[in-house]
């Protein structure tokens, strides 16, 4: 993305932020709260539309387009709070996901597909869930899983649309100690495989021992970039979080 600037009224939420996510790396969006990190992500899944700047994705424009159109050219994203239906198996869930890129466009009432279309979904769903590692989870309802095995159903329902760009938002929130350790595993992973991830996150010792770049952000601005290392000693950095170093 090249300069993208968002404005809501008079308010400055992105100003001329440019950054960009190669195939095969991890990219951390750090910064404090109300730095503009949200809306960024909203800037580049077409959520809300930007007022100035470009963003590419594959080579081809996306910032004008719908955020189902972009989903189909190769982006998706997992949101902040965790967004399952509880009562639902892990299968249905993960398969809702894999609807959306379906070709019939309707909302998911899974029953109405007809029946080939609907076997492609739920094959394409198990693929994704012994992606993530939960293949012995497939049945269980959503709601009766660890809140680090939800995070991964999500990241399952987020690969069913096929992405090369894969964003996050706080998946470390909540998590427990192993937790973390078996996301930022299947994080790395889907590295392995040629994946961009770009990701928020709070927990700073989750992001440094997993990201290959960091972009930090303060007050809409990009204030700094660069390996976990030089972000850290970063006197701007220092400042944003410490709120002045001398
Ligand atoms: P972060 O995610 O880094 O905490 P946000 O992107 O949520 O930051 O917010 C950046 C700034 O934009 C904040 O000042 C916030 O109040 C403002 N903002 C975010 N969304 C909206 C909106 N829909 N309308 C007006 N202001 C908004
Ligand atoms: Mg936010």
């Amino acid at each position: 993305m090249n300069e993208v600037t968002k404005r809501f009224g008079g308010l400055v939420a992105n100003n001329q932020v440019s950054l960009h996510v190669n195939a095969g790396e991890i990219l951390a969006l750090i910064g404090p709260n109300g730095a503009g990190k949200s809306t960024l992500f909203n800037c580049i899944s077409g959520v809300a539309p930007l007022s100035e700047g470009r963003i590419t994705l594959n080579g081809q424009n996306i910032e004008r387009r719908s955020p189902r159109a972009i989903a189909r050219l190769g982006l998706s994203r997992t949101f902040q709070h965790v967004r399952l239906l509880g009562q639902m198996s892990v299968l249905e869930n993960v398969a809702l996901g894999a609807h959306l890129r379906g070709q019939q466009g309707v909302l998911p009432s899974a029953l109405r597909l007809q029946r080939p279309e609907e076997n492609r979904l739920l094959a394409e769903a198990a693929r994704q869930i012994e992606r993530v590692g939960l293949q012995d989870s497939m049945a269980a309802p959503a709601a009766s899983l660890p809140l680090g095995q939800q995070r991964m159903v999500e990241i399952a329902r987020a690969l069913c649309a096929d992405p090369t760009l894969l964003l996050l938002d706080e998946p470390a929130a909540g998590l427990r100690y192993l937790e973390k350790q078996a996301l930022a595993d299947l994080l790395k992973k889907l590295r392995a495989q040629g994946m961009g991830i770009l990701l928020v996150e709070h927990d700073m010792d989750f992001v440094m021992g997993l990201a290959d770049r960091v972009v930090v952000m303060e007050f809409g601005e990009k204030i700094a970039e660069g390996s976990p290392e030089e972000v850290q000693r970063d006197p701007r950095v220092l400042e944003a979080y410490l709120g002045g170093v001398e």
